[in-house]
């Protein structure tokens, strides 16, 4: 093959892989502020906390794993994290303390998609951990999340 041929086939393949990225994003944002548009935020902390509990239930989260509702500067986005063997960190942002955002963390944690390590080197990781979320867990999750909610809705 001649050179130009080979860098032609580059480009197409790099331009194929940024509009999969940027339609996969697309997505999953869209479908999630879908989500989010259809359910009430709570107004105090005592009811998130309630419904995560609830969340919890319908999951079938083992007891022994305990779910605790974490802290971050204004404007951090929500996410889940695992603090220590079997305790996780929930964290929401304020602008969407409803339960569609809570049942997002939690199928997180349920489906096995926190805490994962693709590679020992960082950036190889950083990268791995990107595509999995953008093309995998993400729209998984949205997918799920939006389901369950036209049911409960359709009630
Ligand atoms: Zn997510």
């Amino acid at each position: 093959m001649n050179k130009e041929l080979i860098e032609n086939i580059g480009i197409l393949v790099g331009a194929g892989f940024t509009v999969s990225y940027m339609v996969a994003n697309f997505f999953t944002g869209y479908l999630n502020e879908k989500s989010n548009r259809n359910v009430n935020n709570v107004s105090s902390l005592n009811e998130l906390e309630e419904i995560i509990l609830k969340e919890k239930v319908n999951f079938n989260i083992p007891k022994n794993i305990k779910i605790i509702k974490g802290e971050r500067p204004e404007g951090s986005p929500s996410g889940i994290r695992m603090k220590e063997k079997n305790v996780y960190e929930i964290y929401i942002n304020p602008s969407e303390a409803n339960r569609i955002s809570v049942r997002h963390e939690l199928f997180h944690l349920k489906d096995g998609h926190v805490g994962r390590t693709f590679s020992r080197n960082e950036s190889l990781n950083d990268l791995f951990s990107n595509l999995y979320y953008t093309f995998y867990a993400e729209p998984k999750t949205v997918l799920y999340c939006w389901k369950t909610l036209k049911k409960e809705l359709m009630k």
